[in-house]
């Protein structure tokens, strides 16, 4: 999954797709929230540290994402490769003036460093330091590939220097526009803030989450407020819940569990039991276009971890207290996407014919989009649309019209040889397949329970 991701970002960059988001944002705030989990995870054998600039300002303006992206990427390798000494981090400002401010970010670690010929192609697709370094440390080799262009994208440049043995400094420089948040709006939000929290009293909140200490941490923050909440450890118990009580004015959802995900969760809700409560994602990746996607399956408002009480008060008030019309809005818009339909699968056969055709697409689907998957990391032209087009029997049956229409477009540009969009339409296949997998599995549970009555 990593590696088709970095692909799928790196392609996405060389069609010119990539799009730069330009807000005000605290880059203090963010380097630190890059840095914090290494100086956690690395413990007391490396010393992880942070320096500014004493002129940096608290708030630039600029594309926050792309920046942690860099950054965790940076600090992830320099992490992998050091396993004594220190990881650095330092910020210059290097120009500043009405209209740009120009950041210059050293990293330098203590780790292996990078043999002298290995430097050139360092920011290449696919290139490692050496030979066994995949077998060691794992990794796509994409990911210095990734970070160079998505520096480039933001106008900026990266360089590298390394000894064998010594360690390895990474420089790279962002000019970023001032920001005119000034303190005093700052302020003024807080008391915004204030009158929010008030608001919120005596709402009911579930929270989907597995991890433990996030259960204990959301619970936390909403007792302060006087909300009311209560947990679902997965998705299949949020399901189980929602079921039986259905009176939350908000449901907080994590995205990545075990079994049931939080996209497959909120599918399931709005599709299935057809339930128009606002759900607010909550996700430790911050990363791609995850948060499209969140509001694409559903949900309302995305929230990233780790969260300050302040920016999880200002979404559940947007969402429970205000934006009313919004909300009805992106619903309508879900209701309309109809990922498949049992009604032809009925006409072919009993409820032991269903459910026995039912079971072998269950079982041979992730297998096809496997194989589809593994033939486009190899160019494979022939066995790409030999996937397609056999998923698209599956998918007929099921009336899945969305992904149907991503098979048909795959066989099209096989034959065209144009096959630009292919990687993100088989993983969106990937992805609507998951989405649909726990709610076929229950038509199955139902089906069965029928062919026992019948008995
Ligand atoms: P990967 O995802 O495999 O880490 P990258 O493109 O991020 O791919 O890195 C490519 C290679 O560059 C790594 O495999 C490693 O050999 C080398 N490298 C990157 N950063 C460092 C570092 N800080 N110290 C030593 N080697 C590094």
């Amino acid at each position: 999954m990593i590696l088709i991701n970095d692909i799928l970002d790196l392609s996405k960059i060389k069609a010119g797709r990539m799009e730069i988001e330009v807000i005000d944002f605290n880059i203090v705030k963010a380097v630190e929230s890059v840095t914090l989990p290494f100086k956690h995870k690395l413990g007391k054998h490396v010393n992880v540290s942070v320096e500014f600039d004493k002129q940096m300002p608290q708030f630039v303006r600029g594309d926050l994402h792309k920046l942690i992206q860099v950054l965790n990427n940076l600090v992830g390798n320099a992490s992998k490769f050091t396993s004594k000494g220190e990881i650095k981090l330092q910020a210059f400002i290097k120009e500043h003036s009405d209209e740009i401010i120009k950041i210059e970010f050293k990293l330098s670690d203590t780790g292996i460093g990078i043999p002298s010929e290995n430097l050139n192609g360092i920011f290449d697709s696919f290139s490692q330091g050496s030979i066994d370094t995949v077998r060691k440390f794992g990794g796509t080799g994409l990911g210095l590939a990734i970070t160079k262009r998505l520096i480039e994208l933001q106008g900026g440049n990266i360089f590298v220097e390394s000894e064998l043995g010594v360690g390895t400094v990474f420089t790279f420089e962002i000019p970023f526009t001032p920001s005119k948040v000034t303190e005093t709006e700052v302020v003024v939000n807080e008391v915004k803030r204030m009158q929010e929290k008030d608001s919120l009293k005596g709402k009911k909140i579930l929270i989907v989450e597995d991890n433990k200490v996030n259960q204990k941490v959301v619970v936390s923050i909403l007792r302060n407020l006087m909300v009311e909440s209560m947990i679902a450890n997965n998705g299949k118990e949020a399901v189980e819940i929602l079921q039986t009580v259905n009176d939350f004015d908000l449901i907080i959802m994590d995205l990545q569990m075990p079994e049931m995900d939080g996209f497959q969760t909120t599918v399931y809700i709005r599709q299935k039991l057809k339930i128009k409560t606002p759900i607010i994602a909550m996700t430790a990746s911050a990363l791609r276009n995850e948060k499209g996607k969140c509001f694409e399956m559903g949900m309302n408002g995305y929230l990233t971890k780790p969260f300050k009480p302040e920016s999880l008060i200002e979404n559940l008030n947007t969402l429970i207290n205000e934006g009313e019309n919004d909300k009805q809005e992106k619903q309508n818009e879900m209701s309309n996407i109809g990922l498949y339909d049992l009604e032809q699968l009925k006409q072919i056969g009993d409820e032991s014919t269903q459910v026995e055709v039912l079971t072998v697409i269950l079982e041979s689907t992730p297998v096809l989009l496997g194989d589809l998957k593994r033939a486009l990391l190899f160019n494979d032209l022939d066995s790409i649309y030999k996937n397609a087009h056999e998923l698209k029997s599956n998918l007929g049956i099921l009336q899945a019209d969305s992904m149907l229409q991503k098979c048909s477009s795959i066989e099209i540009a096989v034959k065209e040889n144009n096959m630009k969009d292919v990687p993100e339409w088989a993983k969106k296949l990937d992805d609507e397949f998951k989405l649909i997998k726990p709610m076929l599995e229950d038509e199955i549970t139902e089906l069965n329970k029928t062919i026992a009555k019948m008995e």
